[in-house]
């Protein structure tokens, strides 16, 4: 298998730390507001990565933080005039509730800052031991980033260019402009904790190296994020991380690429701003899902609506294309074509292996997703030509194999929502494997068989039609513009 580590813009075969099991951690939402479909973008991009993982026999354990003390909440709390930690526990749940519908996993440990003040505390402490941190008049604690001959590794900048437009902010009681805060001495109404260095609380960077250490250990095989997390806060994680314990961080660092909507960056300011739970309330979570794992994780992603909508016909397309070969499956008659049924057999191992190489490809999922596309196409064929003599097997193989690849995503196939009546495909040969998502089309289809055995004087069969047709509540209206069925 091979992944992409940003860190050396190189596809790298993936080798893990302990034999048969990867650590990995993936930075959490800041727990002040709903999150938007950019966020959700990189959670189920890392969920479907991990799903991958597992699938093919890696014991994987998933960290992902909650950030539950910072600045954004502080202040939405005193907008609503509300407590730091009532936003955060809002938020900390919406955020839970909504990965659930987005059929995103829990992680193993979800640690949160607030509970993890100590170990990040006994990470301050020895970094300043260390000469890598020092703690200001004013109660700050910051980091050395001169201290640090790595700096700049995970996220490629180097420290001299850093330093073109860097300054010392007002309240700050840096060294050098390049420094970052471990710990920040409170303001009052703020949430504080006591620390050798007075009363404060640590900073944003600080908590996910101090959790990768305890929940983990260093170093880890993936870290992820979206890719405006690389810098500063993964390089500074990772200067934390490797100047306290010497162990190194992640040694691979995967970051998704950003989401667009109609081409567009997503902002407020341009009315093209939603939240995932806006989107989940008018769209299924498969189709979502379907969207953003047609493009690369690592590519812009352009969402629009019309897309969306296009996701979630294709997933009633294949749905259908499931149900019929369980159907036909079921209700094989006469000989089947060993010839049509080796076909199909062939398809469907010719999918699983283009699936799985894609996937092992860093996760190339557009290309995963292009194999079983082409599958659904060839299965429909299939059932066209096989007609009622249907090789059960194989047409049980086809839809055990479409269905479970996209499960392996986290796309779990919807039911089609018109569902054809039990028995109205059987009503005559040729039609008993229908095939398509349009009711009107199996309609047609069957008032054609009914007019060719009309033409033919095959009356029984004719009649046949009609009587299956009556039996589920549904009438042929013969008029001078043609015939039509409508419900009895
Ligand atoms: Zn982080």
């Amino acid at each position: 298998m091979k992944i992409y580590n940003s860190a050396t813009h190189a596809k790298e075969t993936f080798q893990p730390i302990e034999a048969g099991k990867v650590r990995m951690y993936v930075c959490g939402p800041t727990v002040y507001d709903n999150i938007h479909i950019g966020n959700a973008r990189t959670f189920i991009s890392f969920d479907v990565i991990r799903r991958w993982l597992i699938a093919r026999g890696y014991e994987v354990t998933f960290a992902q933080n909650l950030t539950d003390v910072d600045d954004k909440i502080i202040n939405r709390a005193n907008e609503q005039g509300r407590t730091a930690e009532e936003v955060a526990t809002e938020f900390s749940n919406k955020f839970i509730d909504v990965m659930h519908r987005a059929n995103v996993m829990d992680p193993d440990v979800r640690p949160r800052a607030t509970k993890e003040i100590g170990p990040m505390i006994g990470m301050i402490k020895t970094l300043i031991e260390q000469g890598h941190a020092y703690a200001a008049d004013n109660g700050d604690v910051y980091f050395a980033v001169r201290s640090d001959p790595s700096y700049g590794e995970v996220s490629g900048r180097k420290v001299d260019d850093l330093m073109v437009g860097a300054r010392i902010a007002a309240g700050e009681a840096k060294r050098d402009p390049l420094d970052f805060a471990l710990w920040k001495a409170a303001k009052p109404g703020e949430p504080m904790w006591n620390s050798p260095w007075g009363k404060g609380r640590p900073g944003w960077h600080t908590e996910c190296a101090a959790m990768v250490h305890r929940y983990l250990g260093c170093p880890i095989d993936i870290h992820g994020g979206g890719s405006d997390l690389a810098f500063p806060h993964h390089e500074n994680e990772c200067a934390q991380a490797t100047c306290a314990w010497h162990e190194g961080f992640a040694n691979t660092w995967m970051h998704t690429g950003m989401l667009l909507v109609d081409g567009e960056k997503m902002s407020k300011s341009l009315g093209n701003f939603f939240t995932l739970e806006e989107v989940l309330e008018k769209h299924s979570a498969a189709a979502l899902r379907l969207l953003m794992l047609q493009t690369h994780y690592r590519s812009p992603l352009d969402f629009s609506w019309e897309r969306l909508e296009g996701a979630e016909n294709s997933l009633t397309r294949i749905a259908g294309t499931v149900k019929n070969l369980t159907w036909a499956a079921r209700h094989a008659e006469g000989d089947a074509d060993a010839s049509l049924a080796a076909k199909l057999n062939a398809a469907v191992d010719a999918a699983k292996a283009e699936f799985e190489s894609q996937m092992n490809d860093d996760f190339n999922t557009a290309g995963a997703l292009a194999a079983y596309f082409q599958l659904v196409t060839e299965a429909n064929t299939y059932l066209d030509q096989a007609g009622s003599a249907v090789d059960a097997d194989a047409a049980l193989g086809a839809a055990a194999s479409i269905a479970g690849a996209f499960k392996v995503l986290g796309i779990e196939l919807p039911e089609p929502e018109e569902e054809l009546p039990a028995g109205l495909l059987g009503v005559a040969a040729g039609l008993c494997a229908y095939t398509g998502d349009d009711v009107n089309e199996a309609a047609e289809r069957i008032l054609a068989a009914r007019a060719e055995a009309r033409a033919a004087k095959n009356w029984d069969v004719a009649d046949a039609i009609r009587d299956q047709l009556r039996d589920m509540g549904l009438m042929i209206e013969d008029t001078a513009a043609g015939s039509r069925i409508k419900r009895a």
